[in-house]
């Protein structure tokens, strides 16, 4: 979940490692360190708070140019100075930054202390430090294997050594981690915008490989045997403008800005008009393949997980293939039974989310085909499932997540045309659903232009200490993505209820003091929905209404309009109004809208 950053080449190591942090903060912001060796041995600092604090607390003149980086996301021990890392030995020799939780420390910290070493921090990662620096192993390489043997969880590590100041040793076991290749010089990081500005040449380490990262290259080896790995570099397509943010206000206002681009860009080459379905050829499966399957479930954790939702109820309504989602953290815990004829899909913004690249192992352990929804090109669940469809939604920066959002529902849209047009959609649907695809961007753009009330809606919800989201059938994941939205960066208790529940329990809470946004898309279930508007009415709750123009909604103090797009994919475009009401209620609260606390972008930690 943190950021791992390192540096080794000719240049001052602190300025790539600071600037390298600042990009990697949205992974984890609790507390930042740095480790550098320099002519005068290792000089570590470390600081609670963000990446502009430990800025602060430097020292004016630090030279070094090889070194190590951390923004933490606490797992074990409090945000404190001592718990941030990196973490070292008694005799200051080894420092190690650390992603993951390492499922033993308990066991090695008393280990450690009763053999007399004194630990300084409550974390896990404090034992690796002391455990490489104990070895007696010749070379850091070897330490650090012989450490690795020792430990059980999951792990991103960076080591540096002061006896053996030409190196970083890294190793990886279900943490993202790669290394970016420059001119004499290479960088290490959990994720490549730590790298971009610096190389697009970048090396993905897989679970169970360990490399040697000196100023001239990289030399990978397996953690158990010591056997060498081959492994060239991929140019990555990111340029360091994409994670600037340019004249907007925040990452999020920017992200979901560019949503018309970014949508348009997904979708070119991917619609195909004559045939009226879509052209996926990155999921690896033919017409047969396709129309093998009885079933398709979905896996995927947040908001994926609501894209999940919203996916499964494309995919039955376009191809008639029974189709549900399940949070990939819940899946993996229950001993599911993996089907033959089952297609399983994980999604995942980031391709690192920890409980759904667990979910496909578990998957794929039991002879099921699993193919990705996924954004980040290379990452560890790209890599792993059979095939895919990438979003293609550039980097998203902040850890709330709206573009990437709609992408995973546009390629839902795309696989459930795909999986249709095998099988019963007339090719009158397809057009109809293809015409309404190419749509969309422009039909966003319109939303994001002229988004109405929404700051007037927005600031009415956030006075609120509680609000409820409903949605009917189609309507109901995109209910549940705006609470998720909603409660993630303005702190307020946001809950997502289907409509047609409402009366069978949750109106008890209605009052004036408890607003409503109702999704009520202009469909054949538009009577009904207006129907759980009058109960609410009448019992005095405020009511915040995205509906579709000419939808005559008098209930509702204001009302957002979206354009109309065909009835499968207008939750898709109903779903824009409540990113911008979370962002607007964020604002007028004053809250830290980039950078939600207790929270992270991609979750890599269990
Ligand atoms: N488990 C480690 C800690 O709590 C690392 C957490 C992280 O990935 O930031 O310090």
């Amino acid at each position: 979940m943190c950021g791992i950053v390192g540096y080794i080449g000719g240049q001052t190591a602190v300025d790539i490692l600071v600037d390298g942090l600042t990009q990697l903060e949205y992974r984890g912001y609790d507390s930042a360190g740095i480790a550098v060796l320099g002519p005068s041995g290792a000089k570590r600092v470390r600081s609670v708070g963000r990446v502009r604090d430990l800025e602060a607390a430097l020292p004016k003149r630090l030279a070094g140019k090889t070194g190590i980086g951390h923004t933490r996301w606490a797992t074990h021990g409090a945000p404190s100075e001592p718990n941030a890392h990196p973490h070292t030995d008694v005799t200051e020799r080894i420092f190690v930054v650390h992603n993951g939780i390492i499922d033993n420390a308990r066991d090695l910290r008393l280990e450690l202390e009763a053999d007399g070493v004194e630990l300084t921090s409550d974390t896990d990662t404090e034992a690796v430090a002391h455990l490489i620096a104990r070895t007696g192993a010749d070379n850091l390489e070897d330490a650090v294997r012989q450490t690795l043997a020792r430990l059980s969880g999951t792990y991103a590590l960076a080591v540096i050594d002061t006896e053996h100041p030409d190196r970083i040793v890294v190793a990886r076991n279900g943490s993202p981690l790669i290394l970016g290749v420059g001119d004499k010089e290479m960088f290490v990081a959990s994720d490549i915008s730590a790298v971009v500005r610096h190389t697009s040449q970048v090396v993905h380490l897989d679970d169970g490989e360990c490399a040697t990262v000196t100023a001239s290259g990289f030399r990978m080896f397996n953690a158990d045997d010591n056997r060498a790995v081959a492994k060239s570099a991929t140019t990555v397509d990111i340029s360091p403008d994409d994670l600037e943010l340019g004249n907007h206000s925040h990452f999020m206002l920017k992200e979901i800005a560019e949503q018309p681009f970014s949508l348009e860009r997904m979708l070119s080459g991917r619609l195909d008009e004559r045939f009226a379905t879509a052209r996926l050829d990155g999921l690896n499966l033919d017409a047969q393949a396709m129309r093998r399957f009885k079933r398709v479930k979905i896996l995927g954790c947040g908001s994926a997980y609501y894209m999940g939702q919203l996916g499964a109820s494309l995919i039955e309504e376009l191809a008639r293939i029974p189709a549900d989602a399940e949070p990939a953290s819940e899946f993996r815990y229950r001993n599911p039974i993996v089907e033959p004829d089952t297609l399983y899909v994980a999604v995942s913004q980031s391709g690192e989310t920890a409980d759904t690249a667990f979910a496909v192992q578990e998957v794929k352990r039991k002879g099921g085909t699993i193919v990705g929804l996924v954004n980040v090109v290379g990452s560890t669940i790209a890599r792993e499932v059979s095939g895919g469809i990438y979003l293609h939604a550039g980097p998203e920066v902040s850890v709330a997540s709206t573009k990437a959002n709609t992408h995973m529902a546009v390629g839902f849209a795309l696989l459930a045309l795909a999986l249709g047009r095998v099988r019963d959609l007339s090719i009158t649907d397809g057009t109809r659903i293809v015409k309404g695809l190419k749509a969309l961007p422009a039909q966003i753009g319109e939303i994001i232009d002229a988004p109405g009330d929404v700051e007037q809606a927005a600031k009415l919800l956030a006075e609120a200490p509680s609000l409820f989201f409903i949605g009917r059938v189609r309507g109901y994941p995109t209910a549940r993505e705006g609470a998720q939205k909603f409660k993630e960066i303005s702190y307020r208790h946001a809950e997502a209820y289907q409509a047609s529940e409402l009366k069978h329990g949750p109106l008890a809470l209605i009052n004036p003091e408890m607003p409503t946004v109702a999704i009520v898309p202009d469909d054949e279930l538009l009577d009904r929905n207006i129907g759980a508007l009058h109960e609410i009415a009448a019992r005095g709750g405020d009511i915040v209404a995205i509906t579709n123009p000419g939808v005559d909604l008098p209930e509702s103090k204001v009302t957002l309009t979206v354009p109309k797009n065909e009835p499968e994919l207008d939750p898709i475009l109903l779903m824009i109004p409540t990113q911008l009401l979370a962002y607007y209620a964020a604002l007028s609260l004053g809250l830290n809208i980039d950078r939600p606390r207790n929270l992270a972008k991609s979750v890599t930690v269990e």
